[in-house]
């Protein structure tokens, strides 16, 4: 099965991609074809901003089409970042600088207080407009400081449940297992299991 990947981050087109291994499943990016137009993310839920991606790049490519949109919830802080992980600190914000103003706004918050968790929305939409939504969350806490080299985003401020390292620290093998982006995977999976049965 092909499908093409809608995202410009490197990062989510490998871990995809790994996660995805083994499972007949042809991942197409921007990295095949070159790049792709910009889709202006405008909705306040992951699940709105992740079919609006799919939907105009499966128009765009004619190809069955996977969005991912992901960020990090934080429970002390209302939810955010949120929908707006990516540009926390401002429209075309580094992850150094998103980081840097998480920890800012946590600075005092005692470690019982920190909780946190991933959430990745993957839509896949079809040439022929049916359309399915796959979510999937990691649950943790966010650290003191930045620890770690591997990973993206808030993977060096992030440590998950059951763990005492960071994201970036624990690396991509067991990242890419217990993750938010699987966990959503697994019901991608799951579903084109079923199709393939019925
Ligand atoms: P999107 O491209 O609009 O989905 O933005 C996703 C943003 O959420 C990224 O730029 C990161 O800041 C954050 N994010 C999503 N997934 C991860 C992850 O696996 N690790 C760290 N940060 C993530």
């Amino acid at each position: 099965m092909k499908f093409f990947l809608a995202t410009g981050n490197l990062h989510k087109i490998e871990e995809m991609k790994k996660i995805l291994k083994g499972n007949n499943i042809d991942l197409i990016s921007k990295l095949d074809i070159g790049d792709i137009p910009e889709v202006v993310e405008d909705s306040k839920e992951f699940k709105g901003n992740a079919l609006k991606k799919a939907r105009e790049i499966c128009e765009y490519t004619k190809m069955p089409t996977l969005a991912d949109d992901s960020g990090l919830v934080v429970d002390v802080l209302d939810g955010k970042p949120g929908v707006y992980s990516a540009r926390f600190a401002g429209e075309g914000a580094t992850d150094k600088e998103n980081n840097k103003k998480l920890l800012e706004l946590l600075k005092g918050v005692p470690v019982e207080e920190r909780s946190a968790y991933f959430i990745s929305s993957i839509a896949l939409v079809f040439t022929d407009g049916r359309e399915e939504i796959f979510e999937g969350r990691c649950y943790g806490s966010i650290g003191f400081e930045e620890k770690g080299e591997e990973g993206f985003g808030y993977d060096p401020l992030f440590i998950p449940k059951g763990y005492e390292r960071t994201f970036a620290q624990i690396g991509a093998e067991i990242k890419n297992e217990i993750s938010h982006r699987a966990n959503a995977l697994v019901e991608l999976k799951e579903f084109l299991r079923k199709g393939l049965d019925d």
